[in-house]
């Protein structure tokens, strides 16, 4: 029987991070990603801090605001506002979901965010640019996916591709994206039915299901390379916590290449926000010097 090649995401992420490095030099300010988290779910926390520490250990400016959960919404309108204004910020994240309970509502603050400074790529502006095939500051989970794909030297084109998600922050983007590059691409969700024969078709097959083993070797065909998204959060045998994704173990043994959880798609994440945070920052700059021209 043989074993998927185990597609490790620290060394994809840094060859990205490399690359957000290099378009650093030469740029005039150093990119300033500025993260807002509102309670202290410890998720969230976790989240929170490795991204401004990550972005500070590549040499971006970083900082974390850390709001309660009384906040209103019209104190997160206007510090959105205030942050949008501010020349010195070249990229805004507004940590999700918000605590239960919390008043401002999501949607409305993520469109508040200027695009320019939307390094999730989630504002409908970023979203529109995207499916337009216009250039835009891209979701990271999945532009994080391609990355690794790239890095990994695994062509699209023409390749089947199913999605197991359909949310705007994975499944959707990610079909986007997957097009892009000549994939014949399938979303699947709760309500597909025959799910397995769905699965069987793909070459590439993508889950982000939320599910414990979801994805059993029956459903991967022989050879598929299989992109396991989700993050799983358990208590094992030992009673110890443990992170895991949608696959069966046993799904190693059918493709021919396989995402580890922790470990895979997670560090892709981080590395294209801070990618997001440096691109955003040379548009930002590339504008304002346009402005400064004499007509
Ligand atoms: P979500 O919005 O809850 O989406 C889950 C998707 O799974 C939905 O499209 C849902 O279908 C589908 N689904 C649920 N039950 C199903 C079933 N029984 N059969 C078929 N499809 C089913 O979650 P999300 O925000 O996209 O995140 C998905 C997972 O990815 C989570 O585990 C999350 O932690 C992980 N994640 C990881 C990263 C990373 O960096 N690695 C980043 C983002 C998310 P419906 O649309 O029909 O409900």
């Amino acid at each position: 029987m043989s074993t998927a090649l185990n597609l490790a995401g620290d060394p994809a992420a840094e060859a990205l991070l490399n690359r957000a490095k290099e378009e650093m030099q030469g740029l005039s300010a150093v990119p300033n990603l500025v993260v807002v988290r509102i309670g202290d779910d410890p998720a969230s926390v976790s989240y929170t801090r490795m991204k401004t520490r990550r972005a500070k250990k590549v040499g971006l400016n970083s900082s974390l605001i850390e709001l309660p959960t009384t906040t209103s919404e019209a104190e997160m309108l206007e510090l959105i506002k205030k942050l949008n204004l501010d020349n010195a910020v070249s990229g805004i994240l507004v940590q999700l979901p918000f605590p239960k309970g919390s008043e401002p509502d999501e949607k409305r603050i993520l469109e508040a965010i200027d695009p320019a400074k939307d390094v999730d790529g989630l504002h409908v502006v970023n979203v529109g640019r995207l499916w337009a095939g216009e250039p835009g500051l891209r979701p990271c989970t999945p532009a994080g996916v391609i990355s690794m794909l790239d890095f990994y030297g695994i062509d699209l084109a023409g390749k089947r591709v199913v999605i197991v998600n359909r949310s705007q922050l994975v499944g959707k983007p990610l079909a986007a994206l997957m097009l892009e590059r000549n994939a014949t691409v399938t979303i699947a969700h709760s309500r597909t039915a025959d799910m397995k024969a769905v699965t069987l078709e793909a070459d590439v097959l993508v889950t982000a299901v939320g599910r414990v083993n979801f994805i059993t070797p029956e459903m991967v065909k022989s050879g598929a390379v299989v992109i396991d998204v989700s993050i799983n959060r358990i208590t094992d045998l030992n009673g110890e916590a443990k992170l895991v994704g949608d696959c069966h173990p046993d799904v190693v043994n059918v493709a021919s290449a396989l995402t580890p959880v922790p470990g895979g798609v997670g560090p892709m994440t981080v590395s294209h926000l801070l990618y997001n945070t440096v691109q955003a920052c040379k548009q930002q700059l590339a504008t304002r010097a346009k402005l400064l021209q004499p007509e």
